[in-house]
């Protein structure tokens, strides 16, 4: 046994589902799978690693677009909104390249990994060179963000993004020239050249109704149907794209992609902030994923999402740490429900075990990583500790430890991180990567 692998974990708890943390739980491992799972294991045997804590499935963050990471606390001066933020965004957008995108997404997915999250869904429009030339390999980008996945130790889904218009109506200009693949054939044949591998697999997103028009966007879902891939887009993040779309098309966005035979079970609405009344049946009917970036919606001043009835509606919500304005999913969990608090008058929209189902199985199975999410037989071993001793957490009911876990817990507070049956964080360190100065080297490459 090397010292990242173990043949036996004794969790002092752990979360096998429903709303109630069980003690002494041993997990025995089958290769990057779990092989059983038995509770009530009181002591634990001399053989298994000792966990102590409480152990969950890794967090997936189900939308990510790494090179953001540049831009934490670099946008909060000044006065604006969504579009100003967008024009800094525009300008890391424009000057970086395979070298520093390669650093600046090991960085943060690195950093993702001390915040408990095993896999990402990666959403990926930074395609081509600055004015858009294409790169000697048009996939050069996308395989560095995986290259840097592999790094970091984490799962991903390069969520490959169409992305073609500035606008309704409007030609790509400045940073956009690197998204663009000029056309819906053009964004095929470029996929088609990737392909998947251990611990990388492939899905499709359409960036917005803004950024691709209907003819395309029906082209890229029957790609990513054809394949079985996920098939994620932005939706509804301001109340102008709803009117530019209703002006142009005279649909919402979610009625234009439902046109398009976008919605499916493996459809995946980021966002879905301004939804209309018939939005709601026609992303849950079919079993949709919802996927919630609260700690960037609130950055950005998107709004708050209507979580409570896209969940009711049928659609099933994850969670993303999207812009990373910070990385923390205990965080996003939480403000699903708070914010709802703030909305509504109302406690108790969400329980924490269905805000952990978002931070856990959902986002795997919108991701397309379905055999991840959960701490049962067969499922792989993609398991984070957290620590019940720290500041925030000591004194927790063992019986509410789920409870205290999402809502006061912190991504500080993860201590274990396993993703395959190998460790990728052990005592709050990375295992190969000293992130703080990838961090901080990755952010000083850019302009
Ligand atoms: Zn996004």
């Amino acid at each position: 046994m090397s010292g990242d692998e173990a043949g036996a974990l004794w969790c002092e708890f752990a979360w096998l589902g429903g709303d109630r943390a069980e003690a002494g739980v041993l997990v025995e491992l089958d290769g990057e799978r779990i092989g059983s799972v038995t509770a009530g294991v009181i002591e634990p045997p001399a053989s298994a690693v000792s966990l102590p804590g409480l152990t969950i499935p890794g967090f997936t963050n189900t939308h990510s677009h790494a090179f953001h990471r540049a831009l934490r606390g670099r946008t909060q001066a000044g006065r604006g909104d969504f579009w100003t933020w967008r024009e800094r965004m525009y300008a890391v957008a424009g000057s970086i390249d395979p070298n520093a995108c390669l650093a600046l997404a090991r960085a943060t997915f690195a950093e993702m990994t001390l915040a408990g999250v095993t896999a990402v869904g990666e959403f990926h429009y930074l395609h081509h060179a600055p004015e858009g030339q294409r790169y000697e390999d048009a996939n050069e980008i996308g395989r560095a963000v995986i290259a840097a996945a592999h790094e970091a130790g984490i799962r991903i889904t390069l969520l490959d993004t169409c992305y073609l218009s500035g606008g309704i109506g409007r030609e790509v200009e400045g940073a956009q020239l690197r998204f663009s693949d000029g056309t819906a054939e053009a964004w095929e044949e470029r996929v088609d050249a990737l392909k998947p591998e251990p611990g990388a697999r492939l899905g499709a997103a359409i960036h917005s109704v803004r950024a691709v028009d209907p003819g395309s966007a029906a082209r890229v879902a029957a790609f990513a149907a054809a394949r079985a891939w996920p098939l994620h887009a932005h939706v509804s993040e301001q109340p102008a794209e709803n009117e530019e779309s209703i002006a142009a098309y005279g649909m919402t966005p979610t009625a234009l992609l439902a046109e398009a035979g976008a919605l499916s079970g493996r459809f995946t609405a980021v966002h879905a902030t301004h939804l209309a009344d018939a939005d709601f049946a026609l992303l849950g009917d079919p079993g949709c994923g919802v996927c919630l970036c609260p700690t960037t919606e609130r950055d950005l001043a998107d709004g708050v999402g209507p979580a409570r009835r896209l969940a009711d509606a049928g659609a099933r919500l994850s969670l993303g740490t999207d812009s990373h304005a910070v990385i923390d999913p205990l965080e996003e969990a939480r403000a699903v429900e708070l914010d709802q608090r703030l909305e509504s008058g109302r406690r108790g929209n969400h329980s924490a075990a269905d805000l952990l189902d978002a931070a856990t199985a959902a986002g795997s199975a919108s991701i397309g990583w379905p055999e991840a999410g959960s701490v049962a037989p067969d499922r792989l071993a993609d398991l984070v500790t957290i620590d019940l001793d720290g500041v925030r957490l000591a004194g927790a009911a063992t019986d509410q430890l789920i409870e205290a876990v999402v809502f006061a817990g912190a991504a500080a507070d993860v201590r274990d991180v396993m993703v395959g049956g190998e460790f990728i964080v052990r005592n709050g360190r990375h295992r190969s990567l000293d992130v703080a100065d990838e961090l901080t080297k990755a952010i000083s490459m850019l302009p």
